[in-house]
């Protein structure tokens, strides 16, 4: 099937978020994990790329921008959308704007659009500001970022010297007028040489304008929320037909494993409420994976019924993290867990388990290598901007579900069983 958006996204659960979200039409969403090495195949009328790229150096970050957009070309793709964080994560140096006018020079477009706006979240655009919830973004946790320090609101103010070409904003007023007026906007702009306008939003209703009056531009970039009324705008141009393919809906048995390396206030949570539930489990502890290595945890993992779906875990709360930190080092205490996690995940899908559930962004970036999984196709979101993906590993179906830090509710383990149980 011919790719109609090629996605390219700065870091890997943005690319998930992204790809959930397209994958809420029902038609189908591959995620790569960085470029792919063969040439296209068997691709989706959705594509997304995750790069890992937010900050990377410029002429990296650009150079993996196009050679993404150069395997997306090769898979029919037309139309590309440019993703980054909702709270415009980059420096004065880039990489939002550097990699937009990459992407545009090699399209040939004069003009693309950045909206961050994520309202189900809580991003809000207005005046060409961006707020976080009621707070201005320089006014947000995100001014103590330790990479991205976000210390102005405006966006016209951060792009500006991160590109070439003169920005310009299409404001709420307009958007509100609709998306013909908005298209006016941008044409105008255009004439004027404006090659990137910011443009406001506060509510799902002014992505939809947005969505509609920029669906035909070659380049579009922003956070998640305003590629998701694409899939419905495609199918009504019958750029993407009715029976475009489906999400996937693999029948994967129920063999499971959960492995938890988040230490979030939510993920702690998701911990305490599985116990809970009496499920077996295994506390893994830094400290003593240190003296003992792997062996102890692999043991246990070898005894377990993968039927009761098996949890293991080095969550924990913030001092006892601090605690271990302070002996190992942050980084020691990290690698020792994301290392046995994955090393976890392999053993388990060996011994049987097709089910496999995953907490904590780093956590899952370890896993993800660790089962040589490089294409994910989206299936059915168990909370928002959490799906379960399928992939092929060691020559095996697999389902995989991804869950970054807080995201999930407090039964998100139960819960992303039964989502896959009930289908
Ligand atoms: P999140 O998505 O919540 O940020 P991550 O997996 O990205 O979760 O990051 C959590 C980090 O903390 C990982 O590097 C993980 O290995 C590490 N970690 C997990 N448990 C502990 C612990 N008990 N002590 C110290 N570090 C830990």
């Amino acid at each position: 099937m011919t790719t109609i958006l090629g996605c390219i996204a700065d870091d890997f659960t943005g690319a998930t978020d992204l790809a959930g979200l397209l994958a809420r039409s029902g038609v189908r969403v591959s995620l790569r994990i960085g470029i792919p090495s063969e040439p296209p195949d068997e691709t989706s009328p959705f594509e997304v790329i995750a790069l890992k790229s937010r900050t990377a150096p410029v002429d990296q970050a650009v150079a993996e921008a196009r050679a993404a957009l150069a395997w997306l070309q090769r898979a029919g793709a037309q139309r590309f959308f440019w993703k980054y964080c909702s709270t415009f994560d980059s420096t004065p140096e880039g990489n939002i704007g550097p990699v937009a006018e990459a992407l545009m020079a090699e399209l040939g477009t004069e003009q693309t659009i950045y909206c961050p706006a994520f309202p189900e979240n809580g991003r809000a655009i207005f005046m060409g500001n961006l707020f976080v919830g009621q707070q201005p973004l320089a006014e947000s946790p995100m001014k103590d970022h330790p990479l991205t320090p976000m210390r102005d609101s405006n966006l016209l103010r951060l792009l500006a010297p991160q590109v070439t070409r003169p920005v310009g904003l299409a404001d709420r007023l307009t958007v509100d007028k609709g998306a013909d007026a908005l298209r006016n906007a941008l044409d105008e702009h255009a004439r004027n040489g404006i090659a990137h306008v910011v443009v406001d939003a506060v509510a799902d209703a002014d992505l939809s304008v947005i969505a509609k009056a920029c669906r035909h531009m070659p380049l579009m970039t922003g956070g998640s929320a305003v590629a998701m009324p694409l899939p419905a705008l495609y199918l009504a141009d019958g750029l993407l037909s009715a029976d475009a393919p489906r999400m996937a809906v693999p029948q994967i048995p129920p063999h499971s494993v959960v492995l938890s390396g988040s230490c979030s206030a939510m993920t702690n949570r998701q911990v305490a409420a599985y116990l809970d539930t009496g499920a077996p489990a295994y506390q893994l502890d830094p400290l003593t994976l240190a003296q003992t290595g792997q062996e102890p945890v692999l043991d246990w993992l070898a005894g377990q019924d993968l039927g009761r779906a098996p949890l293991m875990y080095a969550t924990a709360d913030p001092d006892s993290v601090r605690a271990t930190q302070k002996e190992l080092g942050v980084a020691k205490a990290g690698e020792i867990i994301e290392k046995t996690l994955a090393a976890c995940a392999v053993a388990a899908r060996d011994a049987g388990a097709r089910r496999i559930i995953v907490a904590g962004g780093e956590t899952s970036g370890a896993v993800t290598q660790a089962l040589g999984a490089d294409r994910l196709d989206i299936g059915a979101e168990i909370a928002p901007g959490v799906p379960w993906t399928f992939c092929r590993s060691g020559g095996h179906h697999i389902a995989l579900t991804l869950k970054s830090g807080n995201f999930g509710e407090a039964t998100f383990f139960t819960d992303a069983q039964e989502v896959l149980n009930t289908q």
